[in-house]
């Protein structure tokens, strides 16, 4: 499951699913400059769940869109199994996403005016890629299975996330991130998509969560606390 990188002398080494080093992202409007990360390093292995906390401004939502290559660090490189997804051309930066890396996030999962059926066949035709899973399937797995035809806006808290989940695990990625899956749910439901974050992770996927909630940490190989754009000491990859 993990991605060998072959190299001269040395064979075959595993690399981790997920690997950030050093990232800096500033953001600059007008005098005023934040410092939105500060040297941000982790790894994450095939079939962990990891999760970041951390008080709201710590920096998660860009550390996630870094990850994701949605948006590019100022410093620092990311890197997706052997192959770096950080300082690319937008287009490289989006082929390597739509294959390898589903990202839920917290609004936005979903095209409001195709079925939720609809919306993973898009996914998977825009990626271009062979082995995925059938729609169908998909839903059932989440137990969506009946709401395949529905629109969107006609779906519950719950239901909405489970189906920005089988977006994101459309063309079955060997990366999963979300930011804050559960933020808006009730406890019944959050531990319902929690079992399915949990499930993927031990199927073999690397899952990184952005989540405030205990429940969430309580079901997690390692919590990373953010802090000011870093990583507490000591809690580092
Ligand atoms: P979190 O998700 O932990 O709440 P964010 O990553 O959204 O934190 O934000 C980290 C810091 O960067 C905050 O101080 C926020 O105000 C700032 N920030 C985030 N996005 C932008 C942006 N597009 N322009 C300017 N500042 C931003
Ligand atoms: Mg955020």
């Amino acid at each position: 499951m993990a991605d060998g990188l072959r190299l001269a002398g040395v064979g075959v080494v595993t690399v981790p699913a997920l690997r950030a080093e050093r990232l800096y992202r500033f953001y600059r409007s007008g005098e005023e400059e934040t410092m939105a990360l500060r040297g941000v390093s982790l790894a994450i292995d095939a079939g962990e769940l990891v999760v970041v906390a951390g008080p709201s401004g710590s920096g998660k939502s860009t550390l996630l869109a870094c990850l994701s290559g949605l948006d590019e660090p100022d410093g620092g490189f990311v890197h997706v199994g052997a192959d770096r997804i950080s300082h690319r051309a937008e287009r490289d930066r989006a082929a390597l996403r739509a294959g390898r890396i589903g990202v839920l996030l917290q609004t936005g999962n979903l095209l409001p005016h195709l079925s939720v059926a609809q919306n993973i066949e898009l996914a998977q035709r825009l990626s271009g890629r062979g082995t995925r899973p059938s729609p169908t399937r998909l839903l059932d797995s989440l137990g969506m299975a009946d709401r395949a035809a529905a629109r969107p806006g006609s779906l519950s808290g719950g239901e909405s996330i489970r189906a920005g989940l089988a977006v994101a695990l459309a063309n079955a990625p060997t990366v999963l991130l979300a930011d804050e899956p559960t933020g808006e749910l009730d406890d019944d439901t959050e531990s319902l998509v929690l079992a399915l974050l949990r499930r993927r992770a031990d199927e073999g996927c690397a899952v990184l969560v952005v989540s405030h909630s205990a429940a969430v940490a309580h079901r997690a190989d390692r919590v990373l606390r953010l802090h000011d754009g870093l990583i507490e000491a000591g809690e580092a990859a």
